[in-house]
């Protein structure tokens, strides 16, 4: 395995060494940037560790460039970070560290690089590059993490108790380090986190959430999902998830496993898109069904309501997790309410007017809807997926073609609230609402046209089975 860099970052790394030469003290690269080089993986940020002071080594290299590169650091931890052009580095003295049992902040003293490496999370996280003139380039390798990167496996450098117990983040890491790289844990390691899944606790719920997205953002999120279930971790700060897994038989009858059946939708929505909210609406959308659930005799398991119910769960489950509680929940919440209407389309005899109430419903997030209606199509009957897939085809050629006439995806009906509030002298209230749904209603069933005449006609008509007039008439 070797290390390609630009001419750049070369350039960078012999100055450090040279300052840190003039210091007199060791200087490595070390962690994300050396694994990431090895494997070949895009990298725009590099951790810098010494046998001495950070914040003194950051301060030193900076003063090579000009101009002098701002440098931010801070003095508590003794780290400092700057950045030329895009290129972001950050300081640390090597240290040396011991931890309690109730928190992850660690008692901290100035160690040697062999320290530094034994406390990092992962052998593939461990290894060093040495920047100093004489040993320039040369690889630090106590824990074979080259191996384990060629064999692409994660485990620990020490005890996988000891450094999950230390650091109960790290079993997130591992699991999204697995997930991001497409690596196994080594049975060992897996079986550590299975032992101190229940840990997770102490650590906040951003730092879980960060890691969690870092999984759904990855090619394939079902292998961290997955693996976050079969270690107990998931259970501890996402129960709704782990809810939905499981099959009840009632006379011979089951109902599919919702949790693979949701990965499956979340692998097949992030095969189409790299929109982590969409991957969110196909994590959620089903989110609902085990508050819903009913075996009706005769007839078989029902859902009815999961997507209403699903839909009013979304905000609590944001802030559950610490989730922007902002548009983008709102898109999250729009979709899964709406993620059966596509395929209640199929169905025949479906008129014009239920594909322009899509259309207007869904907006600008039509496109997404649909992905996310492909990507629930999942059974193992590969001919059964076919067909669906045939018929939906034939929905998004009839929306599109209803889209083209009426053009309703950015439509607003001709006479708004505000128009509506002035005409009548009203304040905000029920009566406003009801006038405007008469409106918008007629227009998308078809029975007036979409023009100002036509829909003043019809809101003075239903205005007068109210009881309201018009002011200046
Ligand atoms: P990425 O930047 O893709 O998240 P990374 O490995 O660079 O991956 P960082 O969080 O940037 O991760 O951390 C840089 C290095 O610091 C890691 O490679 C690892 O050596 C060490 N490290 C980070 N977090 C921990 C931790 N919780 N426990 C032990 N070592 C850690
Ligand atoms: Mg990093």
């Amino acid at each position: 395995m070797d290390i390609v860099c630009s001419p750049e970052e070369l350039s960078i790394f012999e100055i450090a060494g040279r300052v840190a030469d003039e210091m007199n003290i060791s200087c490595y690269l070390i962690g994300g940037f050396v694994r990431d080089k090895l494997l070949g993986r895009a990298t725009k940020d590099a951790d810098i560790v010494c046998t001495g002071d950070g914040i003194a080594l950051a301060h030193a290299i900076a003063d090579q460039f000009k101009p002098k590169p701002h440098v931010s650091f801070f003095k508590n931890f003794g780290t400092a970070h700057f950045r030329l052009n895009e290129f972001d580095l950050e300081f640390v003295g090597a240290r040396k560290e011991s931890y309690r049992a109730e928190s992850r902040k660690p008692d901290v003293e100035p160690g040697t690089i062999e320290d530094d490496q034994l406390r990092r999370d992962f052998t593939i996280n461990a290894l060093a590059i040495s920047l100093n003139k004489d040993t320039f380039g040369k690889l630090t390798d106590p824990f074979n993490g080259l191996a384990d990167l060629e064999n692409k496996i994660i485990r620990t450098p020490l005890d996988p108790d000891v450094t999950f117990s230390d650091d109960p983040l790290r079993m997130m890491r591992c699991i999204r380090f697995a997930t991001q790289l497409d690596f196994v844990i080594l049975p060992e390691t897996f079986d550590s986190i299975k032992r101190n899944c229940e840990r997770i606790k102490i650590i906040s719920q951003e730092r879980i959430t960060d890691e969690l997205n870092k999984i759904m953002s990855s090619r394939k999120p079902s292998i961290g999902l997955d693996l976050l279930f079969i270690s107990g971790l998931l259970k501890h700060f996402f129960p709704q998830f782990t809810d939905l897994s499981g099959v009840e038989i009632i006379e011979g009858k089951g109902h599919k496993d919702n949790f693979y059946h949701t990965l499956q939708v979340i692998d097949n929505t992030a095969a189409k898109s790299d929109n982590l909210w969409l991957r969110w609406a196909a994590l959620l959308h089903d989110i609902a069904k085990p508050a819903t659930k009913k075996y009706e005799e005769g007839h078989g398991w029902t859902f009815h309501g999961h997507e209403v119910v699903g839909e009013r769960m979304t905000p609590k489950i944001f802030k559950q997790l610490k989730l922007p509680l902002n548009d983008r929940m709102k898109y999250v919440a729009k979709l899964v309410s709406l993620h059966l209407r596509p395929i209640s389309l199929t169905k025949e005899d479906i008129t014009d007017s239920a594909m322009r109430r899509l259309l207007f419903d869904a907006g600008d997030d039509l496109d997404d809807l649909i992905i996310l209606c492909e990507s629930d199509i999942t059974s193992k009957n590969k001919f059964k997926v076919k067909r669906y897939l045939e018929n939906f085809e034939m929905v998004k050629e009839r929306l599109a073609i209803v889209e083209e006439n009426d053009r309703i995806r950015n439509w607003q009906p001709p006479i708004s609230g505000d128009d509506i509030m002035k005409l009548f002298n009203l304040q905000p209230s029920r009566e406003v609402g009801v006038l405007k749904t008469t409106i918008r209603e007629a227009i998308l069933d078809g029975i007036i046209p979409s023009t100002y005449d036509a829909a003043y006609e019809l809101l003075l008509k239903k205005a007068a089975e109210l009881n309201l007039q018009p002011i200046n008439k």
